[in-house]
């Protein structure tokens, strides 16, 4: 396995039909890292394994991953999301989404006998494993992310005695220590890089002994995907991220957009919710998908951009990942 976290680096192109640079010609900037990850893929077709595998009805514990289309589809072909797992009917089979679980949930689970598959991703795992072994360590744990995002739940459900949330930079004036050398930070895999590091440094004032994860936090396909808009938006009028609103990586993204120097970002769903007026006066759309977003979507807005005279696409690549993660143990036989 392997992956690119590549910051700072250059623009590579492919060149798509026409010549893009033509005065007054329309074009569309693809961004190259977009959409599925390797812990949204896992995810998904943990699913569809275990569809196959155990029939329907199927429950999943909150959202598999945070993209309307993806929940509906599954929802079709019988899987039920639940809130908690008291609504799982005893004994039968729950499979954790990918942003991963508190351990009150898995004994929660345990007590009603339901079957668990964890989609957990592994690099919310990892996160997990820190915020432990920290947590043994008697240290203050500065968890950043955004309060009641279902990862950040579970990451501080791992040590609720040793976790704080600090929510963004103008969250640090109320963080409170025990002893100001025992602090680390963590943060949810899915921020704003720029904005995570505006945090640190503000917390990194107030406590100068803090100290950083044993690596990234925020995983390698939220920065890929960052970087990627982040290189594209400054040729941008306009920025198309196609992601569901709840989905924390895909909305970072239209930020990132707008501070990399777009003109406009806006988030959907569908192509149908790309307003042709947003189109008024455009020459360069620049699209992007966030980490939970299947490719079917983004040719559905590429498709409405052509039908508007936008059918010049090119290709901005920053990274090319190959990342595949192993399903869980129970579903691997399937998927070979
Ligand atoms: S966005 Fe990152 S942490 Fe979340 S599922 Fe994808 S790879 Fe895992």
């Amino acid at each position: 396995m392997s992956s690119a976290i590549p910051l700072n680096v250059g623009i590579a192109r492919s060149a798509g039909t026409g010549t893009i640079d033509a005065e007054g010609a329309k074009r569309v900037l693809l961004a190259e890292p977009r959409g599925y990850c390797a812990g949204v893929d896992r995810a998904v077709e943990t699913v569809e394994k275990a569809l196959e595998k155990h029939g329907a009805p199927l429950y999943v514990r909150k959202e598999i991953v945070h993209n309307r289309h993806v929940v509906e589809t599954l929802r079709e072909r019988g899987v039920i999301f639940v809130d908690e797992t008291d609504e799982v009917p005893e004994g039968a089979v729950l499979v954790f989404s990918a942003h991963g679980v508190s351990p009150a949930v898995h004994e929660a689970a345990a007590t009603r006998n339901l079957h668990t598959i964890d989609a957990t991703c592994p690099l919310v795992t990892k996160v997990h494993q820190e915020a432990k072994r920290f947590a043994r360590d008697d240290f203050d744990i500065l968890l950043i992310g955004h309060e009641g995002h279902e990862e950040v739940e579970g990451t501080a459900g791992e040590a609720p005695d040793h976790v704080q949330l600090v929510d963004g930079p103008d969250a640090v004036d109320r963080v409170r220590v025990r002893d100001e050398n025992k602090v680390i930070w963590l943060s949810q895999t899915t921020l704003s890089v720029d904005e995570t590091m505006e945090t640190v440094q503000r917390l990194r004032e107030r406590f100068p002994s803090l100290q950083d994860p044993p690596s990234d936090d925020i995983c390698y396909a939220t920065q890929n995907r960052q970087v990627a808009v982040k290189a594209m938006a400054p040729e941008c009028d306009l920025v198309i991220v196609v992601g569901s609103r709840n989905s924390s990586n895909s909305v970072r993204l239209v930020e990132v957009a707008l501070n990399a120097g777009a003109r406009a970002a806006h988030l959907v769903d569908y192509a149908r919710e790309v307003d042709p007026a947003w189109l008024d006066g455009v020459r360069t759309v620049g699209i992007t998908s966030g980490a939970s977003v299947p490719e079917i979507l983004v040719r559905g807005v590429l498709d409405m951009l052509a039908e508007h005279g936008f059918g010049d696409v090119q290709s901005v690549t920053t990274a090319n990942e190959t990342l595949v993660f192993a399903l869980p143990r129970e579903l691997r036989a399937a998927r070979s």
